[in-house]
């Protein structure tokens, strides 16, 4: 068929028609103010065709929307340009949807405003499928804050059984090595459920970081001792420089540890027994570059941005089998980010190695350069700790809590809910209270507040223990009455030398 002959028998009129016709839009004719309106095609999306730009705006668009639509039209009129918009409408059969609104003025050769044609699109379906889909990601979110949570709680008697193993000195060395798998596993498991916490934080934007003047060095060789027993047993040849202690960074010390404790893993991780893992620190101008390089199996050109997104990780098909989470390296990235810095890879390909690079602002530079306010002074006394109170409805984390404290000297009392515990301060007056704050009944902020109101009740030192370790959770619990906030799982040693720096609450009488 000869198509240009064909056209030249359809007039403009025809195909216009025919266009409308098969559009499955709503198309109208606007007069220049739109306060003449005329619907050509699609009547049945509509409520009913109406001739006045006011009826339709008042009975069509959703009363949320037509400030936002009368101020695009507004705009459009006056910059005689063409009109985008996505809004809510009532449709015909009286339920609510989404139209994509377009217009374009039509003009005379002087750039007047004839009129205006315009389409409406129903994008209902898919409006409602983005928002089920924010709705399942915000969910997901919160299951990950819910689950690192709850994975938490189990895992803090376990660590308080096993450093009480480590207390009693195991005759058996079969024993001993049970005993420090149990350590090495835990640890591990402690931090994937921490990088879990970290994960969910950062989606949900709750990340603060507690910026100090940090000397560089200080913060490697934290982030060194953490990894040294994995590159020991692959058999890693670690060649570190260390900067010299005078390079100082604006940073929450220890989220940079994490940051380089994240990559020297998986430098480990990632390169065949027997490689070589180098770690070198420079400065740059205004900043300090530190490297990680590994001689193990590289990163393919095409996969080097993505390994920085959440949850990418290592395909089966790679050929290496991993045990991440694939978010150690975008924990890295916001972190390095939000200290106002960046993270770059290059690598030559398989087998040919990877190298980190992070660069972060040095205190000259930093924008956050004010060093945080010294401590305040201990406001304890100096006399260890005698008589302890511990309180959690988790029966297994109080007594092995108990346990420890006990090897160590300290007479202990176990409370397994608030009432219990109010009751036991009156009969055991103890030095210090250990509590939990998410109990059945009556919770942790109401018991601290409950001893803080009765005669004497100001005496005793409260420490929280929580597996809600953010700003603001300590500022509630410091707000209620207690002196102190701990993440679980605590770490005995930080237990340890919280109860060394005393008993009683005040000095003053
Ligand atoms: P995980 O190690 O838990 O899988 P990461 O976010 O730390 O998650 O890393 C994401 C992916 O990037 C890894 O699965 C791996 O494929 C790749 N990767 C990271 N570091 C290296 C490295 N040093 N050498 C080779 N590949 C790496």
């Amino acid at each position: 068929m000869d198509v240009d002959a064909h056209h030249a028998q359809t007039d403009d009129a025809d195909r216009f028609r025919a266009l409308i016709t098969a559009t499955s839009d709503v198309v109208y004719r606007m007069s220049p103010d739109w306060s003449q309106v005329r619907l050509l095609a699609g009547r049945e999306f509509v409520a009913q065709a109406t001739d006045s730009g006011r009826v339709w705006m008042e009975r069509d668009v959703h009363p949320d929307d037509r400030a936002l639509m009368q101020s695009a039209i507004d705009e459009a009129i006056r910059d005689t340009k063409p009109l985008d918009l996505e809004h809510r409408i009532l449709r015909s059969d009286g339920t609510g949807g989404w139209t994509r609104s377009r217009a374009v003025p039509m003009l005379t050769r002087d750039g007047e405003i004839v009129e205006w044609i315009g389409t409406a699109s129903d994008v209902t379906a898919r409006k409602q499928v983005e928002s089920s889909l924010r709705e399942a990601d915000r969910r997901k979110d919160e299951l990950l804050a819910t689950l690192a949570h709850e994975l938490r709680n189990p895992l803090a008697p376990i660590r308080n059984a096993v450093h009480f193993m480590k207390l009693h000195a195991l005759p058996d060395e079969e024993l001993r090595g049970a005993r420090d798998i149990i350590d090495r596993q835990l640890q591990h498991m402690i931090r994937l459920v921490d990088d879990l916490l970290d994960v969910s934080r950062i989606t949900l934007g709750q990340i603060t970081l507690r910026i100090d003047r940090v000397p560089l060095r200080r913060a490697l060789e934290d982030a060194l001792d953490a990894v040294a027993p994995a590159a020991l047993a692959a058999g890693h040849e670690l060649d570190v420089q260390l900067p010299p202690p005078d390079i100082e960074i604006a940073a929450d010390a220890t989220r940079v540890s994490q940051i380089f404790q994240n990559l020297l893993d998986n430098a480990i991780k990632y390169t065949p027994q027997g490689g070589r893992i180098v770690l070198r620190a420079e400065r740059a101008d205004g900043h300090v570059r530190v490297s990680v390089s590994d001689s193990g199996i590289g990163i393919p050109a095409e996969r080097q941005e993505r390994i920085f997104d959440f949850f990418t990780r290592a395909q089966p098909d790679d050929g290496i089998k991993t045990n991440g989470l694939g978010i150690g390296l975008s924990l890295a990235r916001q972190l390095v980010e939000l200290h106002g810095g960046r993270i770059e890879v290059e690598s030559e390909g398989p087998d040919r190695g990877s190298v980190f690079s992070v660069y972060l602002p040095s205190t000259a530079h930093a924008a956050a350069a004010e060093p945080a306010p010294a401590p305040a002074p201990a406001k304890l006394a100096d006399a260890a700790t005698r008589r302890v109170l511990v309180v959690d409805d988790n029966r297994d984390a109080a007594d092995s809590l108990a346990m420890i404290l006990e090897m160590s000297g300290t007479q202990v009392a176990v409370a397994y809910d608030g009432a219990q515990a109010l009751v036991l301060i009156e009969e055991e007056t103890p030095d210090v209270v250990l509590m939990d704050i998410g109990m059945p009944v009556m919770d942790g902020y109401e018991v601290a507040r409950r001893i803080r109101s009765t005669p004497g009740g100001e005496r005793f030192r409260l420490v929280a223990l929580t597996g809600w370790g953010q700003a603001d959770d300590k500022q509630r619990a410091l707000e209620t009455g207690f002196d102190e906030h701990l993440t679980k799982p605590v770490d005995p040693a930080v237990l340890a030398e919280l109860l060394a720096s005393g008993a009683a609450r005040r000095l003053s009488p």
